[in-house]
């Protein structure tokens, strides 16, 4: 049984809190809590998130071992006090690495993510990318330097994140007691929104004293307004992750100077210049279509989230039993899958490529594992001849993306 990874239960656990809270929204009269496209798009970025740390999580804990074997500073036995002193250390560590996130250009590009959705609820919660990940371990590794064991450390790292996922909902307002020492929902969707008030506030993830101390702690007042001060206008899976970096690069290329540079990359995000991301939508997002038609084929959505989640949750569990062909399989597909979904929201023409890719790749890996790749030829041909014969393009442009065949 070692070899079971039980991370596969948080998949079905997330889906039935998230269950609980659109029921109970629909109870308390609240449905704009949630939005469809916003929904989808936080849990398709939450479920590579997932995938991808298969692969990498336990890179991030060598990286913790490797630190604490070799540099720890001090030699911190664990007792009850040291795991209090760990929780508090973490959040101290969490609130830096949070505030960097939000006031260097380059974090920034990875935190960003986290703060696309306009929605406040648990699949807001779930928008964490792998990037947002790799600058966190970075931050991390000062507790094993420091010289807490990385047990301890991976360990905080489960309770640190499993706390932050109930601080993303509505459904709980304030508690004012509670918020002397404690990050809530009410404190936390305050650092969610773009008022005025509320920009750059409340950084602690499970503790508001930190915030308290450093100066940068808000509660509620008004009802806050969610999402960034710029909205992103686009759901596409690939912009979303990456168009900060983007903007970075186009910002580095417009500057003079080493300080300038430097500034592009290291400096603030409230100094980015506002006319470079509509500039590269523009040049990126080109074929951007009407986005008040109104999906016809939802459920083929649905189906292809289903089938990701399901995936997902099996490939967690069995992990550590797969070769490397069926981990690269069920990466490319779930990712092609999710890239495909983004793509649907907006109606893209192109990903019909997309669905002829995820043929291609299902097929490859089934005539491979019987050991007939030498009849690979058989799919290609017949996708050509059903393209030609059928032009199923046309159709799925007509039936799927209800789009004119004028255009
Ligand atoms: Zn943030
Ligand atoms: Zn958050």
């Amino acid at each position: 049984m070692e070899h079971i990874n039980f991370l596969a239960f948080a998949m079905p656990a997330f889906f039935i809190f998230l269950f609980l809270e659109y029921k109970l929204a629909q109870r308390k009269k609240k449905p704009e809590i949630f939005n469809y496209e916003s929904s989808v798009s936080n849990i398709s970025i939450g479920i590579a998130e997932r995938l991808i740390n298969l692969f990498v999580a336990g890179s991030f804990y060598q990286l913790y071992f490797f630190i604490y074997d070799n540099y720890r500073f001090l030699d911190i036995p664990s007792n009850f006090f040291v795991w209090f002193a760990l929780i508090l250390a973490t959040d101290f560590v969490w609130y830096w690495y949070h505030r960097l996130g939000h006031e260097v250009n380059f974090f920034w590009a990875a935190h960003i993510v986290h703060h696309h959705s306009e929605e406040f609820n648990f699949t807001a919660a779930a928008r964490i990318t792998t990037l947002q990940a790799v600058v966190r371990t970075g931050f991390w590794c000062v507790l094993p330097l420091v010289g807490f064991h990385p047990d301890m450390v991976i360990t905080m790292l489960i309770v640190h994140g499993a706390y932050s996922f109930f601080t993303h909902t509505q459904l709980i307002g304030k508690i004012k007691w509670l918020e002397y020492v404690f990050v809530t929902p009410s404190i936390h969707g305050v650092h969610h929104a773009s008022d005025e008030k509320y920009l750059d506030k409340n950084y602690g993830d499970m503790f508001t004293f930190w915030d308290r101390i450093f100066g940068t702690f808000q509660e509620e007042e008004e009802k806050p307004k969610y999402g960034l001060t710029h909205p992103l206008k686009s759901y596409s899976f690939l912009w979303q992750h990456t168009h900060y970096y983007f903007e970075i690069y186009e910002l580095w290329k417009r500057s003079k100077g080493f300080k300038a540079r430097w500034n592009a990359v290291f400096g603030s995000p409230a100094h980015m210049d506002q006319d470079i991301r509509p500039m590269l939508e523009k040049r990126f997002l080109q074929d951007k279509s009407n986005t008040h038609q109104r999906l016809r084929f939802r459920n083929y959505l649905y189906i292809q989230l289903g089938v990701c989640i399901l995936f997902l949750t099996v490939f967690t569990y069995y992990f550590e039993f797969l070769n490397l062909l069926d981990k690269v399989f069920v990466l490319s597909f779930i990712l092609i899958t999710l890239i495909n979904c983004g793509a649907l929201l907006e109606q893209r023409k192109w990903m019909y490529y997309l669905e002829y890719g995820r043929i291609f790749i299902v097929t490859t890996y089934f005539l491979y594992e019987e050991n007939l790749l030498t009849f690979l030829f058989v799919p290609i041909a017949i996708m050509i001849f059903a393209e030609q014969l059928f032009s199923l393009s046309k159709h799925y442009q007509k039936v799927v993306l209800q789009l004119e065949s004028s255009e």
